[in-house]
């Protein structure tokens, strides 16, 4: 059990205000691995005056300072790599064998790109005589769900550093000690003081005095959007720039002339992966009626092609959901596709065989599901995919379109040509064709419901940007 008793404040680690503390559960045991201190007012405010102080001196530092010390950064997470995947496996549950894969290469890759693009703050457009400068937004605070919680933070961070802009981080509950870790990473590489700060506690109540403080300019903020509504509130009377990456119910239309197979192996493989807990999954498969008993039968063989069980043992690629809560929203869910009437497949109610302790479900396939059903139209966080018919191209689009959300989608079919006039029409933040990969290249970020503003690519940049334009160069 690891006790981690002090915030990362000011280039130094600092005792709490309080006295109390926060317990981390290993969801494949149901027993307390780590404790971490609770902060209070006083803790954010210290952590933000740090951020404040260290502003000006930042923000001036050369464009290839920045990128020499995120790069000393990444090569320091190569260095610790195993336990950066190791706080996945113990926190969120992930398979040791897919951990690293899966949360810290990306992360790692994710540090070099910015650090990459820290001298794009040096350069200036020209429009006729206005000049176009661009400046950091100021100080930031990062807040992030436990489910990529290494991913959610090197995408905030790294563009917030590379931009010049200082942070405080706040890491789920559930997932708070890869942040310690990096922050043990950028004392090491020598960040200055007071550019990085690190403090945990519980949301709801530190989450809005970070969103509600004058001395932050900007709010970036990943997670549900019942709490991303109440960061905008909290955000809106001191009118900060306000990032939100939140929910999705994403959609993978598969057409007649796909690899039926391959589509929907694709499409249950990308919901499993992580035990179900992605924003961006898809979790709504939309397939041609002629086609849907054929889909459901493959899917609910592959989606038994699991091994569900103890993340710490090699061989397993199904790890148990984050949490106690987790698992009661998932199940509820699941009892509500089997009172709603939709064709159970695989999965169901009950614990996987032999796995009577820890945080686990059945990897769960519904068929026949309508779009109304509230399986169809709530994010589920959990290894639940549904299947749904339909008979045209254009009633494929139109229930890819109903729903809330628009945070991501993809579309299987005979190749890139036919699928891309579809992936034209459907409302969301990014749409994958065919097998294509994730790409830091490409922003993400929601339409509608699923939230505000983008990260990765150049626009995840651009989000920790002010410009300023100079008029009469
Ligand atoms: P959550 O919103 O309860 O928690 C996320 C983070 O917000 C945590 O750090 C939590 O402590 C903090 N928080 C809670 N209440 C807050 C408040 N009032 N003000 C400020 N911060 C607050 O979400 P969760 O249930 O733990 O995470 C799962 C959700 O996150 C899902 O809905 C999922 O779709 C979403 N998510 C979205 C993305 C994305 O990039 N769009 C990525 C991962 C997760």
């Amino acid at each position: 059990m690891q006790h981690l008793t002090h915030f990362y404040i000011n280039g130094s680690w600092q005792a709490p205000h309080g006295n109390e503390c926060l317990e981390v559960v290993d969801p494949a045991t149901e027993v307390a691995c780590a404790s971490v201190p609770r902060a209070t007012q006083e803790d954010i405010d210290a952590a933000v005056h740090a951020a404040r102080q260290a502003l000006p001196s930042w923000a001036a530092t050369p464009a290839s300072e920045r990128h020499d010390l995120l790069m000393a950064a990444a090569k320091e997470m190569q260095r610790r790599y195993d336990e950066l995947r190791d706080a996945h496996v113990l926190t969120v549950g992930s398979p040791i064998e897919m951990a690293g894969a899966i949360h810290v290469d990306g992360p790692i890759e994710g540090m070099q790109y910015y650090a990459e693009r820290a001298s794009r703050m040096e350069e200036v457009e020209q429009r006729g005589s206005v000049s176009l400068v661009r400046e950091p937004i100021g100080v930031c605070a990062l807040i992030n769900p436990w489910n990529y919680p290494l991913h959610q933070l090197i995408g905030k961070l790294a563009p917030a550093l590379a931009a010049g802009c200082t942070v405080v981080a706040k890491p789920a509950e559930q997932t708070p000690l890869q942040d310690f870790i990096m922050a043990e990473i950028f004392e090491e590489v020598g960040l200055p003081p007071g550019v990085f700060n690190l403090v945990t506690g519980v949301g709801s109540d530190i989450g809005p005095i970070m969103a509600a403080h004058s001395d932050v300019d900007m709010i970036s903020f990943t997670g549900s959007t019942r709490a991303g509504v109440q960061v905008a509130e909290n955000a809106a009377p001191t009118v900060k720039r306000v990032c939100q990456e939140l929910g999705g119910k994403s959609p993978l239309v598969i057409t007649e002339n796909a690899d039926l197979e391959a589509a929907v192996r694709l499409g249950v493989e990308n919901v499993m992966a992580n035990t179900g807990q992605t924003c961006d999954a898809f979790t709504r498969m939309l397939v041609p009626r002629a086609l849907l008993k054929d889909a459901a039968a493959l899917a609910g063989n592959i989606a038994r092609e699991q091994v569900v069980g103890d993340p710490k043992r090699p061989g397993t690629t199904m790890g148990p959901v984050v949490s106690e809560r987790q698992k009661s929203i998932v199940q509820h869910f699941i009892r509500r596709g089997l009172e709603e009437g939709a064709t159970l497949v695989e999965g169901g109610l009950d614990a996987p065989d032999h796995l009577d302790r820890g945080y686990y479900v059945r990897p769960t396939i519904f068929s026949d599901v309508k779009n109304d059903m509230e399986i169809a139209q709530e994010e589920i966080f959990g290894p639940v995919l549904c299947l749904l018919g339909y008979d045209s191209i254009d009633e494929a689009i139109e229930i890819a379109n109903d729903t809330i959300y628009g945070l991501s989608s993809a579309v299987y079919a005979r190749d890139v040509n036919e699928a891309l006039p579809i992936a034209r029409r459907i409302q969301a933040g990014q749409c994958y064709l065919q097998e294509a990969e994730f790409s830091f290249e490409a922003p993400f970020g929601g339409y509608k419901q699923s939230g505000n503003g983008r990260e990765f690519g150049e626009e995840g940049l651009l989000e920790y940007v002010e410009i300023k334009s100079i008029i009469g160069t």
